[in-house]
């Protein structure tokens, strides 16, 4: 029973963090591996092959980024980063140095735990593939990657080949943020001076096309400064 458990190597200095966090990864079973700082982080990492790491970027020995670079030099294992002091720009940082999701201090119970859950499962997505007739699905909203087609409630929608691109992108990395400049290199491979405008336009076209009213977010969520986070599973189908 309990090799079946996801094992999460938590890091962080704080023992009343680390205290409450531990307990609330037991309670939601999983195996839960402790390291207060960044060298232990590593130790602890090359001993116990977590499945997840949850990091806490404030550490005593060294910058939590630090330990990010050094892990994604080896491996791609999942990392949610943890921070009591994140504006936009530590967000699009921590992910474009390769952490998968980020969670900002204080935070409750269900935000860390459904984080977790979408990274796991993303991580085992991305990493299978797309299989060939594959479905996505969120609420009403079905893309079919063979056809290249979107409808909701049944109802083809008319997207520009960009635009289309756009969405797809976001579902094979669904609940994950995807930073603006993640994005531009996943569609247009390069990256200018008008790539953030270019986007923005592509996405407003998209959510108008979806029946989407400005500052409503459904299907695709926008974090302004940050990224896109599309909702959903993409296993269906
Ligand atoms: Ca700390």
């Amino acid at each position: 029973m309990t090799n079946n458990k996801y094992k999460i190597l938590l890091v962080e200095d704080e023992a009343n963090i680390r205290n409450f966090v531990e307990t609330m990864l037991e309670n939601a079973d999983y195996q839960v591996v402790l390291a207060e700082n960044g060298e232990m982080a590593k130790l602890m990492y090359s001993s116990y092959h977590p499945d997840l790491i949850i990091l806490d970027l404030g550490l005593p020995d060294m910058d939590g980024m630090t330990v990010l670079d050094d892990l994604r030099r080896e491996s791609s294992i999942p990392v949610i980063v943890l921070s009591a002091r994140m504006d936009e720009r530590d967000k699009v940082l921590a992910l474009d140095h390769g952490a998968n999701d980020y969670v900002t201090k204080p935070f409750g119970n269900a935000e860390l735990l459904a984080r977790i859950r979408s990274t796991l499962r993303n991580n085992r997505t991305s990493s299978s593939g797309r299989r060939p007739g594959a479905k996505f699905v969120v609420g009403d909203l079905v893309i079919d990657y063979d056809a290249r087609q979107v409808t909701i409630s049944g109802q083809r929608v008319k997207l520009t080949q960009t635009e289309y691109n756009i969405v797809a992108l976001l579902s094979e990395h669904c609940g994950k943020m995807m930073t603006y400049s993640a994005i531009i290199k996943g569609i247009w491979g390069y990256q200018d001076e008008g790539s953030v405008k270019r986007l923005q336009v592509n996405m407003a076209n998209i959510r108008r096309k979806f029946g989407v009213k400005p500052g409503a977010p459904k299907y695709i969520i926008n974090e302004l400064g940050v990224g896109y986070r599309m909702e959903g599973d993409r296993e269906n189908g």
